[in-house]
């Protein structure tokens, strides 16, 4: 079977997207099997240019197709923000509480109804020649809570309630019920026929 190499030297990623392709024949493999794979900076203004930085920078470095996928959260009464900076929003180094606490300050005093936000994932893939040739995005709706709540998932979950309930936080889902539901199921969904053409099934 074709490799196809996830940019993320994240085992997490590697494993959640070894479940959600199951389907496609290829050998999926994370970036850190090749030690000459880039880890570039994420520049670009938006989820989907820095798919496609990721995607590319990898391929060219292992001659294999590389997926890559980028995210993060966007909050309306902040403009869009933190948007791709969701894992640096409270500097260098932060971490989730760090993030969820600077959010519910930064939305004090602000009610429910104008708390909408919304989870985006964009995903690219590029040929061994650095070439995109498939990409996806997938969005999830939601509202950000006045209080974390919840123990799953990670990063803003515990702030983050799904519409249209808005009664329970994704940190309250089952594992499941968010991968079904979420950003990164909705695209992995949504660039599935462009890998089965990639990668077509052998009819031997
Ligand atoms: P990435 O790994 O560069 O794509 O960064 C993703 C950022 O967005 C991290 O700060 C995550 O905490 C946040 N993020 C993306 N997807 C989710 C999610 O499903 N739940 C919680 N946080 C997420």
């Amino acid at each position: 079977m074709p490799l196809l190499v996830l940019a993320t030297r994240n085992a997490h990623k590697v494993a959640e997207m070894q479940t959600m392709l199951a389907g496609v024949p290829v050998t999926l493999v994370g970036a850190g099997d090749f030690p000459n794979a880039p880890e570039p900076e994420e520049t670009g203004a938006t989820f989907a240019e820095n798919a496609r930085i990721k995607a590319v920078a990898v391929a060219r470095a292992t001659g294999e197709y590389a997926l890559a996928d980028d995210s993060g959260i966007c909050i309306d009464a902040l403009g869009g923000r933190p948007g791709v900076f969701s894992a640096r929003w409270a500097g260098a180094g932060s971490g989730a509480n760090e993030w969820i606490a600077k959010t519910l300050a930064e939305l004090n005093g602000v009610p429910d109804e104008k708390r909408t936000a919304r989870y985006v994932a964009a995903l690219a893939v590029a040929a061994p020649n650095g070439a995109i040739v498939a990409e996806s995005e997938g969005v999830f709706e939601g509202r950000i809570a006045l209080a974390p709540r919840g123990a799953g998932g990670f990063g803003y979950d515990p702030i983050f309630l799904p519409a249209p309930e808005f009664d329970r936080t994704a940190a309250e889902m089952p594992p499941d019920e968010k991968h079904e539901r979420s950003h990164r199921g909705v695209a992995v969904r949504r660039i599935l026929p462009a890998l089965h053409t990639l990668f077509p099934r052998d009819t031997l």
